[in-house]
């Protein structure tokens, strides 16, 4: 009884933000059986598969998401946002490792492992006996003896007279080098890479505990060749990459913007979901629940689907600076991309939060055990982990929503479990509902947001990437590679150096060094132990013009 009163107080309050009779329609509008979310996704992640930022896959998929944009009858739009120089396409892989048991017999193990975007795969099936990277001084000219149509793996601690254990590898004539993968197989990938000098080299990320079972079978001894087949692609560029756009106009401030979205590209390791099929998905439902209830917003509801941002928001960031006499006009900017777990809340400044607690009423109301709290902030973030951050940097009001659930995001986040199975339909449904509800609510109240106090200028808002590859299996930061025409190089980062502080913070692991070089200016001190000195270097993540 109490209950229903309270229920009917809200209902009544949120008529003037979200026509009464639409809230019901669109939560039924959204839920099983009518909803399509998981349909959406399972189009994008399975039917066209994972979509790095330049591959064919991307841009098949932005093509679909225009197309089912229109489908809904909103007016959808391909919008290209920048050139990729080199295109990475990747077909499927195999790996075996071959070893003789106790009777002489071949044995074959399919091996789980990963190879980042824009590095080389084989020329067809490619077998050959394995060599360990050398650990001491006097290892080293019989290695480069026996790498010579050998492949690599890449122990701890390999000692390469101060060389990459890649060019190491390349002059003496290697197949390729096995690394440990991590028990997660993380892609990721150098997007810069330049025709003239793409990689030659196959590097091959095996999954830990295999990658541990094979050191130790060569350091006993024993002799293990490896077979590997890896269909990756190249292709000369430059490759146009796009946005995806889609309006429902606003019929009484058709130039004014409530915005919701999350990025269409993703990491080609494994499906693309959890990072962003989900927020994709969620974005593309939103805006057929809208258009299926008949929803008139006051102001426009652009609905965006990113890409570049894996390579540090470049799609959101390219749309934000070219819109900028728009940013006083757009009221929020709303991200989802954190995964497939509910979204349960949203933050906003003392000001948004009176309007968050009236209008999101329904939101809160949705499911008693999907809780949605309204959270204030001083400031908006600015150096965010994805696309909202492009726009409050630019004084936009961007906000990514807070998220709860059972699933475990680390677990799929740029790996090779995120595949279609890893997303959850209930939340999935709830998602878009909650987005769906918010985006009419934000769009019908009488003003824009408030904003809070505009962020600096020059921060840089692309995540700051060092180009650096770590030995895994090192203690502490022992840098294995440094990517060419990266921040790190430009540091005078090198191969072998030891990361053990960034300004006054000790690091020691990858997440403790991400985390110092995100907070704070632009200018960080790294200090690195080289050949048993220590020396400091000036890292700069300054945008680049
Ligand atoms: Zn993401």
């Amino acid at each position: 009884m109490r209950m229903s009163l309270v229920l009917g107080f809200m209902a009544a309050i949120v008529a003037a933000q979200v026509p009464a009779e639409l809230v019901p329609k669109i939560r039924e509008e959204g839920q099983a059986p009518k909803s399509q979310v998981m349909k959406h996704l399972d189009e994008l992640v399975n039917g066209i598969g994972p979509r790095l930022t330049g591959s064919e896959n991307l841009t098949r998929a932005c093509d679909w998401a225009r197309e089912k944009f229109e489908s809904f009858g909103l007016k959808a739009r391909v919008e290209p946002w920048g050139e990729i120089a080199v295109g990475f396409d990747r077909g499927p892989h195999a790996g075996v490792m071959f070893t003789t048991d106790s009777d002489g017999r071949r044995k074959g193990e399919n091996l789980v492992f990963g190879t980042n975007a824009w590095t080389p795969g084989t020329d067809g099936w490619t077998e050959g006996a394995s060599v360990l990277a050398p650990k001491v001084e006097a290892e080293v000219d019989a290695f480069v003896k026996a790498a010579k149509g050998a492949w690599i793996v890449a122990r701890p601690g390999a000692f390469l007279r101060g060389k990459s254990l890649t060019d190491k590898a390349v002059e003496a004539g290697a197949l390729g080098i096995l690394r440990d993968g991590g028990e997660n197989v993380t892609t990721s990938g150098n997007h810069q890479t330049q025709w003239e000098k793409w990689p030659k080299l196959p590097s091959i990320n095996v999954i830990s505990r295999q990658f541990r079972a094979i050191v130790a079978r060569l350091e006993g001894g024993e002799s293990v060749a490896f077979g590997f087949n890896v269909d990756n692609r190249f292709k000369k560029g430059p490759v146009v990459v796009s946005n995806v756009i889609a309006e429902i106009t606003g019929t009484e401030k058709p130039d004014e913007y409530v915005m919701i979205g999350g990025h269409i590209d993703s990491w080609d390791g494994a499906r693309g979901t959890t990072d962003n099929g989900t927020g994709t998905a969620t974005t593309i439902e939103a805006a057929r629940i809208l258009a299926a209830v008949g929803a008139k917003p006051r102001r426009t509801i652009r609905f965006m689907l990113w890409s570049g941002e894996e390579q540090g928001l470049l799609g959101s960031d390219a749309h934000a600076e070219k819109n900028r006499a728009e940013m006083d006009r757009i009221s929020v900017c709303l991200v989802h991309d954190g995964g497939t777990n509910y979204l349960s809340g949203i933050i906003g400044i003392p000001e948004m939060v009176p309007i968050f607690e009236e209008i999101l009423a329904p939101v809160k109301d949705l499911d008693p055990m999907k809780p949605f709290a309204i959270k204030k902030v001083d400031k908006l973030p600015v150096a965010g982990a994805s696309d909202h951050a492009s726009y409050t940097v630019r004084g936009a009001p961007g906000i990514f929503w807070n998220q709860a659930g059972v699933a475990n995001y680390g677990y799929t986040w740029h790996t090779q479990n995120d595949v279609f199975a890893a997303a959850i339909p209930e939340y999935q449904r709830h998602s878009s509902i909650v987005i769906a509800l918010s985006a009419l609510a934000i769009a019908n109240w009488p003003t824009l947001l408030p904003r809070g106090t505009p962020a600096p200028p020059n921060v840089a808002t692309a995540r700051r990437r060092l180009g650096a590859q770590f030995d895994r299996s090192a203690k502490g930061l022992v840098v294995e590679e440094v990517v060419e025409g990266s921040r790190g190089a430009a540091a005078g980062l090198q191969p072998q150096d030891r990361i053990v502080k960034v300004d006054d913070t000790v690091v020691d692991n990858r997440d403790q060094l991400s985390s110092a070089i995100n907070v704070g200016g632009t200018k960080k001190t790294l200090t690195v132990e080289r050949g048993g000195k220590t020396l400091t270097l000036t890292l700069d993540f300054e945008p680049k013009k």
